[in-house]
């Protein structure tokens, strides 16, 4: 089994994402993190093992390097890897019991709105999905039986923000709620949730944390002990946990999450400032313009904003469907996070689990377009985009004034 290096206690974030949880193999000195693919473990006689492990789906080292890892670069004591994102939400719905409330932002990933409104519903949680970019909304939702606050910032699509820091304190001062935070699309290189009071940070491990297009899965990372005691106890119980390559691969991927999001973050600037000089583009959404309605709020927690950037086209859906169809570098695709540049037309595809009155009222253009930025060349990546909108606004009939 692999030995943890023995990090410096200050060791920065670049350092431990190539290190934490990992270290050369004792038996050989293999440099990388074996793929323990294996179901079960040798015990010593009954109730004594070498080294914790039992069977694969209570523990696997790989994972086990993998949740050492996360846990580290989130700030945290503890991560658990599950099967997706999906996952990961179901075993944090998974301490809930008939009754409890759940606070939720308005402007969730659509598979984080369907598990809540059409699975843990049926089994009498109750959710309030409020506008959480408005502290006050949270607070004015809050009530005594409420266990969790359940926010993504940014959000998905819309990129709206919400302040970690004020929605703790909120929680906290509700009792016993806690405040979980999808960290999917700043990653904890952007935004560590835990440092502003969060009690859980969830990932999509499937996004920019693999980052490479080639896997599903999610995590969890937290600091409570009794907290992760019971959630592992739902990971173990409901069995959605992550497969040992998957994390094999995982951990190749935070090695230079760094780096990646480095180049996200200038790539998607780049073509967000392209965007918003187009006079074919009605609205741009990001984090970095200086026109973003919580550009405060991206100072304050984010350390750059993002890779994820989503658009209004003049001449609505069917200029958006054109420009989604248009692209030769983005591919039209799901998903988001990867090396490679993606774009889609999220109330279709997505998002399209969320009831189209919903997404509107939420300020889901149905004519909106996302774009993952990936690490292509930025000038091939703006000229795909102009391309792309002069196409879009022939097919939609839209006139450029320049
Ligand atoms: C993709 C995604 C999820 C769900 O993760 P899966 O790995 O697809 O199950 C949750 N939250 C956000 C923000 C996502 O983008």
């Amino acid at each position: 089994m692999s030995q943890p290096h023995s990090l410096p206690k200050d060791a920065r974030f670049e350092t431990r994402a190539i290190h934490a949880g990992q270290g050369p193999d004792p038996r050989n000195g293999a440099v990388m993190t074996p793929v323990y693919l294996t179901s079960t473990y040798a015990q010593d006689a009954p109730t004594v093992t070498r080294g914790g492990y039992e069977y694969s789906r209570t523990s696997n080292p790989t994972r086990t390097a993998l949740e050492e890892n996360l846990a580290s670069l989130e700030n945290g004591e503890w991560g658990l890897c599950f099967a997706s994102g999906l996952a990961a939400t179901n075993a944090v719905m998974d301490r809930l019991v008939p009754g409890d409330h759940v606070v939720a932002g308005n402007d969730l990933y659509g598979g984080t709105y369907r598990i809540f409104t059409k699975v843990f519903q049926r089994y009498g949680i109750e959710f309030t999905f409020v506008d959480t970019t408005e502290a006050d909304n949270i607070k004015a939702a809050m009530r005594p039986d409420t266990k969790y606050v359940y926010i993504e910032t940014p959000s998905n699509p819309l990129l709206n923000l919400t302040d970690i820091a004020k929605a703790a304190e909120i929680t906290k001062n509700a009792g016993t709620a806690k405040l979980v935070v999808d960290n999917t699309f700043a990653t904890p290189y952007l935004q560590q949730p835990l440092d502003l009071g969060a009690d859980i940070v969830l990932h999509s491990l499937s996004k920019y944390l693999g980052g490479h297009s080639d896997l599903i899965g999610g995590a969890l990372v937290g600091r409570d002990e009794k907290l992760r005691e019971e959630l592992a106890f739902y990971q173990n119980s409901v069995g959605g946990c992550l497969a040992p390559l998957d994390a094999f691969l995982v951990l190749r991927g935070t090695k230079t999450l760094g780096v990646r999001m480095d180049r996200h973050c200038a790539n998607a600037t780049k073509v967000a400032e392209f965007l918003a000089e187009s006079d074919l583009v009605d609205r741009v959404i990001y984090p970095g313009l200086p026109n973003h309605p919580q550009l405060r709020i991206a100072q304050a927690q984010m350390a750059k904003p993002g890779g994820m950037l989503s658009f209004e086209l003049k001449g609505g859906v069917e200029a958006a469907n054109a420009f989604a169809s248009a692209t030769k570098i983005f591919t039209l695709a799901e998903s988001l996070g990867g090396v490679e540049s993606l774009v889609e037309v999220p109330p279709s595809m997505t998002h399209a689990s969320i009831p189209a009155e919903v997404r509107r009222a939420a300020g889901l253009a149905d004519g909106l377009v996302r774009l993952s930025v990936g690490l292509e060349h930025m000038d091939d990546l703006v000229a795909d985009v102009e391309q792309a909108l002069e196409v879009a606004a022939r097919t939609a009939g839209v006139t450029s004034n320049l």
